[in-house]
């Protein structure tokens, strides 16, 4: 695999980023994720705009332009013959030379800029989507700034793994009795015509996912509700499910035991899952 790492496209083995990387000692950086579908990237405007606005919020520096980055995306995707996959970008505050809890000065600290490509044949076509997810409750411990994407992954990463050991495909997390999202992915319920996510804040990453499926469920005549639902809210509801850049639109069918609606993938979760992939392959770039 070729991967990406400041200016250039090396072998993975040949890859090599500084043990002083701030993202390796502080988890100082952040990343975004971009889906490959028929070999072109899916939202990357939505991306980069985000990718953009994290930076902004971390007083970080921008390693180089939108228009590069979209360039060493495609060349990637190109490099590794990737039709269908997931394309993985991060961005640090660089590797001063030793370490500080005190930022380094921008004029001397150059960003660190990785990008590596992941080949997913057949996640359009996914399985999981037609049998639907069963997903667990658990505390939100994460901290306070959830609308910046930092790669600040842990307690996420412990989350799936308490799914995993209840036997189940993921976590949804709760905070103050509502739902916030989904380890890695936002979170939804619906109820007669409504589809009900909870409203943009810092509590939550701003889906790219999320916006676009949003406006498609307007769209289609759907009614769109942002608010707080909790768990036993979304267990009544007649259907939930999940968005992300990687997982589409995923129905969910089961929470902390419970099934929702008839236990099985919802009518309005699947058709704006047909209709996203429509959309994006065709605004694909
Ligand atoms: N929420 C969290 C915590 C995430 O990690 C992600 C994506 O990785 C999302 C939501 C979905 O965001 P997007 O649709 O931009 O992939």
């Amino acid at each position: 695999r070729t991967v990406y790492v400041n200016g250039e496209y090396l072998p993975e083995h040949e890859a090599k980023v500084s043990i002083f990387d701030r993202a390796f000692l502080m988890a100082d950086g952040v990343y975004e994720v971009t889906s490959v579908l028929d070999g072109k990237l899916i939202d990357f405007a939505g991306h980069a705009a985000r990718l953009e606005r994290s930076l902004k919020e971390l007083d970080m520096r921008a390693p180089c332009d939108t228009d590069t980055l979209l360039e060493v995306h495609r060349e990637l995707v190109r490099l590794n013959g990737i039709e269908e996959g997931l394309v993985y970008l991060q961005v640090t505050r660089g590797a001063p030379g030793d370490r500080d809890f005190v930022f380094p000065d921008p004029e001397t600290t150059e960003p660190t800029l990785v990008l590596f490509t992941q080949n997913k044949p057949g996640l359009a076509d996914s399985p999981a989507a037609k049998t639907g997810m069963r997903i667990i409750s658990i505390e939100d411990q994460r901290w306070g700034r959830r609308d910046i994407k930092t790669v600040q992954l842990l307690y996420p990463s412990m989350g799936k793994m308490m799914a995993k050991k209840a036997g189940a495909d993921d976590a949804w997390m709760v905070e103050d009795g509502f739902v916030t999202e989904g380890t890695s992915n936002n979170a939804y319920i619906v109820k007669g015509n409504k589809i009900i996510t909870r409203a943009l804040s810092n509590d939550i990453l701003h889906g790219i996912t999320r916006a676009a499926v949003l406006r498609f469920a307007r769209e289609a005549q759907m009614e769109v509700e942002e608010r707080n639902f909790s768990i036993e809210e979304a267990q009544a509801a007649d259907e939930a499910f999940v968005t992300s850049a990687s997982a589409f639109v995923m129905p969910v069918v089961e929470i902390d035991g419970v099934a929702v609606g008839a236990g099985t993938p919802g009518h309005r979760a699947v058709r704006l899952r047909e209709i996203y992939l429509d959309e994006s392959r065709k605004a694909a770039v």
